[in-house]
């Protein structure tokens, strides 16, 4: 899952960013209005966590900006204490949810997986596809009730191969949503991590559920769908 981090004050970035990777979020940070709008109009983002007060434009107005344009990926805005008015015309102005400076990072990445979650429609919180079972609440994978243990790149790579099972996969899509926006060799790198991965899904099991559509990528869901 990607995310882009519009957020000029550069400790509370760089926390923010810090915090995210190392639950596994491929993240993008700007600290500029218009760059941030120009990057979140690409809609390559799975989340956008959004700062009002901001060099270049408003927080507010890049917020309005991405709507009209009719982009929906889920926004969580970031106030000042004393900005409850910007709050509320944040949430009037289509942001998903907001959190109050200053926040324990805990409570943002809580809402952050709420908002994945909502994202992509998922109703019970967990992810499965056949027998493969994934929780991003536990971070636990578990095919046919076994336990599988993933490092965290694979398991990024797993939930967003999951997160869209049954879509084909192109190597620049999972390139962009698990890595990082200037990964410029990532074809390889892509091979070989599908490949970790199926060693620990799928080596030895009946039923594949990674597989390759040639000349185009890789799709994870059932043989049976
Ligand atoms: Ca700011």
């Amino acid at each position: 899952m990607r995310i882009l981090v519009v957020e000029d004050e550069a400790k509370v970035a760089s926390f923010i960013r810090r915090a995210l990777e190392e639950e596994s979020y491929a993240v993008d940070v700007c600290a500029d209005g218009v760059q941030g709008l120009e990057l979140a109009g690409a809609d390559s983002y799975d989340l956008i966590v959004l700062d009002l007060m901001l060099p270049g434009l408003p927080g507010l107005d890049v917020l309005k900006g991405l709507r009209t344009q009719k982009i929906k990926t889920p926004v969580l805005i970031l106030t000042a204490r004393s900005q409850v008015d910007q709050k509320v015309k944040g949430l009037d102005a289509g942001a998903d949810d907001y959190l109050t400076k200053p926040f324990a990072i805990e409570e943002l990445l809580a809402r952050v997986r709420v908002l994945l979650r909502r994202g992509s429609g998922e109703a019970a919180g967990v992810l499965q596809v056949d027998d493969l079972v994934l929780n991003p609440a536990t971070r636990e994978v578990t095919r046919a009730g076994q336990r599988i243990e993933l490092t965290a790149k694979e398991y990024a790579l797993l939930e967003y191969m999951m997160r869209n099972a049954g879509r084909v996969l192109t190597r620049p899509m999972i390139a962009e949503h698990v890595w990082n926006l200037d990964f410029d060799t990532f074809t390889n790198v892509i091979d070989v991590y599908v490949n970790y991965l199926r060693n620990k899904i799928d080596r030895g099991r009946e039923r594949k559920l990674i597989q390759t559509v040639r000349g185009s990528g890789y799709t994870l869901k059932s043989e049976s769908e």
